[in-house]
């Protein structure tokens, strides 16, 4: 058997053990064996991390001007450009998914830090007219200091790069803590920040096997701001945690998003962004288009449309460029979708396409799943899978597919399918999600805002705007006359 690849975590711009010494294996989803060894951190080396960032901020970094922070960036997008191979193969070997995904993230993630580091010397306070002549009145936009940024195992360094690059570009420190299904990326990157010549201390790793990492970083008192991706249930966690320190947060949580197919609507591309929608990545993405609400005029059709293209899936080696789907990304969570098969079967609900494991190539591989007869009330429907399991059922008219779309705690994505522009905007206007496409599905870019309504997370990522989430807003009152006045009134 081959040795397993070794890694080290980034503390302070050194290369570091656990202070323990202790160690843990990270499973290949595909083989179904360990490839490699990550330090098992605990609450002492997230001391030492939170302390190495706040050292930074003090220090060189903190005293950088947002034109330095971006020429940094800006080598740090290049490295990743020049080094997307290897961290593209890290994440095919932590989290089973396609290299010709993966590839296609990483040549693209450079870009991410180059948009925001276009951003890091743009970032104007404003003279504000006061009412009293006496005072001249400024604001400065600061960093908010220590971030604190936790991500899941589905795109480690995607969704780590949508806190990471605003961070920097507003002149944080940060702490990032991946998921211990899928560590290794974080690390192979870490490494990058250091060829960049980031000072050390302003990019931190911590890897521990046990949740409690994560929540040690999340409650710690030298943290200013947590950012977070993962499940509601963690994301309701991390937000108390935060809570108990009155420190910022945002939230990137789960969904349960619709996709709403008129009958006047393409059905191939619709059924085409339907597969792209739930199927790839193996539907083990927050923004999957799990329920299919669809007009009962077509229904039939789109279903034999989307089975069909489901029956051609070719599942196999996330590494083999003809493969469309790898195996799910864990045991848990291979346990955790046939699960939801056999409830939504004991539930009614009818198998179009799949409905079951695919044994024959071991690993953790489950078939693309199409189920029709579920109900709005159907566990399926209301329930994040985080697996290929598309849920279709039926409307009649406009409003009730918007009530049906709507009718979810969460609020993250959604698509509406029609040729109908006048129908396309109203619905989009009325769907309660953070990111609609209409006639598309699962595009994301750094310029465009992406995040939840309700269930599905607090704040915005990427865009303009997501860099204030990471700095304080400062008023600066400057007396003019060099008088005195009233103490004993507001002024
Ligand atoms: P998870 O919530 O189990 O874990 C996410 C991260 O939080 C991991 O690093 C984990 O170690 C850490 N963690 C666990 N307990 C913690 C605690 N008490 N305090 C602080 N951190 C803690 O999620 P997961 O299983 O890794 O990822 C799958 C989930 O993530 C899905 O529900 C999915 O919808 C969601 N997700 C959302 C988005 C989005 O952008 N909205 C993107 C990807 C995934």
């Amino acid at each position: 058997m081959a040795a397993l690849e070794q890694f080290r975590m980034t503390i302070g711009g050194k290369a570091v053990d656990a202070i323990s010494g202790k160690t843990f294996e990270t499973q290949n989803p595909y083989t179904g064996r360990p490839w490699a060894v990550v330090p098992d951190a605990g609450p002492e080396d997230v001391d030492a991390a939170v302390a190495a960032a706040r050292a930074a901020l003090e220090g060189e970094w903190g005293a950088l001007t947002g034109f330095a922070r971006a020429a940094l960036m800006h080598r740090l997008g290049d490295l990743i450009s020049e080094n997307a191979q290897r961290l593209a193969t890290l994440e095919v070997n932590d989290s089973g998914k396609l290299y010709r995904e993966m590839i296609g993230q990483l040549n693209g993630l450079g870009g991410w830090y180059h948009y925001y580091a276009g951003l890091a010397d743009k970032l104007e306070g404003r003279q504000i007219p006061a009412p009293n002549p006496n005072y001249l009145v400024y604001t400065r936009r600061e960093p908010v200091g220590v971030v604190a940024a936790i991500t899941p195992w589905n795109s480690p360094l995607l969704l780590m790069t949508w806190k990471l690059a605003p961070a920097l570009a507003a002149g944080c420190t940060v702490v990032v803590k991946p998921s211990e299904h899928s560590p290794a990326s974080t690390l192979g990157f870490a490494e990058l920040a250091d060829l960049a010549r980031f000072p050390p201390g302003v990019i931190n790793v911590v890897t521990g096997l046990s949740r409690e990492t994560g929540a040690a970083l999340a409650s710690h008192p030298g943290v200013d701001k947590v950012a977070f991706t993962g499940s509601t249930a963690t994301g309701r966690a991390v937000a108390k945690a935060a809570a108990e320190n009155i420190n910022k947060v945002t939230l990137e949580l789960g969904g349960k998003s619709p996709q709403i197919v008129f009958p006047d609507a393409d059905l191939a591309a619709a059924a085409n962004g339907i597969v792209a929608g739930v199927f790839a990545a193996t539907g083990q993405t927050c923004m999957a288009g799990s329920r299919l609400i669809v007009h009962a005029e077509v229904h039939d059709e789109l279903v034999r449309l989307v089975a069909e293209r489901a029956g051609r899936i070719k599942l196999g080696d996330p590494n083999d460029p003809a493969t469309e789907m790898g195996p799910v990304a864990n045991a848990q969570q291979y346990e955790k979708v046939l699960g939801y098969l056999r409830t939504a079967q004991q539930e009614g609900a009818t198998v179009a396409y799949g409905g079951a494991a695919d044994e024959g190539l071991g690993g953790y591989f489950v078939q693309p799943t199409v189920l029709t007869g579920v109900t709005p009330e159907s566990t399926v429907v209301r329930e994040e899978v985080f697996g290929p399991v598309l849920s279709a059922y039926t409307f009649t008219d406009e409003a009730e597919a918007l009530k049906l779309a709507n009718d979810t705690p969460y609020g993250l994505a959604g698509a509406v399918w029609t040729k109908d522009v006048h129908r396309a905007h109203r619905v989009a206007a009325k769907l309660r999600a953070g990111t609609v496409w209409i006639n598309a599905y699962r595009v994301v870019a750094p310029s465009v805002p992406f995040g939840g309504f309700g269930a599905s997370g607090l704040g915005r990522e990427n865009g303009i705007d997501a860099v204030n989430e990471y700095t304080e807003n400062k008023s600066v009152w400057v007396e003019l006359t060099a008088g005195t006045r009233d103490p004993f009134t507001l002024g």
